[in-house]
């Protein structure tokens, strides 16, 4: 994405959304609070949130000033707000306006009052600027339309396959759209969206596919349906990853496991404390997350990780989970060895996993098997953990 080019997008969140109202004096529908936050927040920071954008424009009503400086808020990448005009398209001409010096080369603009930003959709459109002047993404249209000018009578049935319901961000190469703009400003007003102002002015546009979750928050039951979607299933997503980690014993006189020491007729050998229980949930954990393994992170090359406590590891990858915006589902560990036994510990193991990672001991599943003398945990030459994890992780959150 990067040689492009920057990105700038502008959010149009001028309108006063008469449509979704509850009360007579209710508020923009921008400014409704939607699971926490205002739906111009959660627009505004879909866009910051991902890293192939450079700038983000909130263009805002003229009489939201004071809503708007209220939501505080503060990016490094969110630009001052411009106050919009009467209508879309001349608030959408003052934000491009706006952008002059911002020195960007594509622009995408989009409504305030569709607060899912799915990165996908906002790639898709991007990539179709590489070869376009504009990207437009669609849905086809599933209800069968009626043309009528009274509301009556049926004056025509629209062929339907030729209908594509056009969404946001709509993706322009800055320039051009610019320009368009300017002069659609003295020829053409009420134009509906920026697509048509591009289609007024001959640009290549090209379809590209829309997402059902990028829906416009028009009505109350688009409010309903936005809340549902945050408050259900779809906010999080789970994920799970796998370890599998191998000591060898050498001579001592305990073995430590889940942060447990274990009087044995030998000890494991290993560059840190050799916590063969840890090491597996840290690389499960990591594993869910797709952030590498233990090695990455703490590498046995490095000197200051030599008799490391391996709690270390745990806490750092538990911390990650918990810096993505996740949470630790579920931790179940096996440990295979023919001795020592691991029944009278394995409460303390499950009790410090759990302290650890900041869950329940009842999120947290300690087994033991033996491998009936076979291979070489069988010949107690070493001992071999595995280990799962099972995490959520929020949607869209890559
Ligand atoms: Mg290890």
């Amino acid at each position: 994405m990067s040689e492009q080019g920057k990105i700038g997008v502008i959010v149009v969140a001028g309108g006063k959304g008469l449509r979704l109202q509850r009360h007579a004096d209710d508020m923009p529908k921008q400014y409704r609070v939607l699971g926490g936050k205002t739906i111009l927040e959660r627009t505004l920071f879909g866009f910051l949130a991902l890293d192939f954008i450079d700038y983000v424009l909130p263009v805002i009503g003229v009489d939201h000033r004071e809503m708007f400086s209220a939501l505080a808020l503060s990016h490094p990448k969110l630009l001052s707000c411009v106050i919009g005009g009467g209508e879309r398209q001349e608030s959408c001409f003052l934000g491009l306006q706006a952008l002059e010096k911002a020195g960007i080369e594509r622009v995408l603009i989009h409504d305030g009052a569709r607060p899912f930003v799915e990165k996908k959709l906002v790639l898709r459109v991007c990539r179709a600027l590489e070869n376009h002047d504009g990207a437009l993404p669609v849905l086809p249209v599933t209800d069968t339309i009626k043309q009528s000018e009274d509301g009556k009578t049926i004056l025509a049935t629209m062929n339907r396959s030729e209908l594509w319901a056009a969404q946001t961000p709509q993706g322009f190469q800055y320039k051009k759209i610019l320009a368009a703009h300017r002069k659609a400003r003295k020829l053409a007003q009420g134009l509906t969206d920026d697509a048509a102002v591009a289609e007024w002015a001959n640009m290549d546009v090209i379809l590209v596919k829309g997402d059902e979750r990028a829906f416009k928050i028009t009505t109350n039951s688009d409010f309903l349906r936005a809340e549902t979607m945050l408050n259900g299933e779809n906010q999080m997503e789970p994920r799970v990853g796998s370890g599998m980690d191998i000591h060898r014993f050498e001579p001592g006189d305990k073995v430590r496991l889940g942060g447990v020491d274990i009087p044995h007729s030998a000890k494991l050998k290993g560059h840190s404390d050799a916590d063969a229980a840890l090491h597996v949930l840290t690389d499960a954990l990591l594993g869910a997350l797709a952030e590498g393994d233990i090695g990455t992170h703490f590498p046995p090359s490095e000197a200051k990780w030599k008799g490391e406590p391996s709690e270390t590891f745990l806490t750092f990858a538990a911390n990650r989970v918990q810096e993505r915006g996740g949470r630790i589902v579920h931790l179940d560990l096996t440990i295979n060895c023919e001795a020592p036994k691991i029944g009278p510990v394995s409460k303390q193991i499950k009790d410090n996993i759990a302290r650890i990672c900041d869950m329940s001991a009842s999120r947290v599943s300690v087994k033991a098997t033996t491998s009936e003398k076979l291979g070489f945990v069988g010949r107690s030459e070493g001992l071999m953990t595995l280990g799962t994890a099972t995490i959520e992780l929020p949607r869209g959150d890559d």
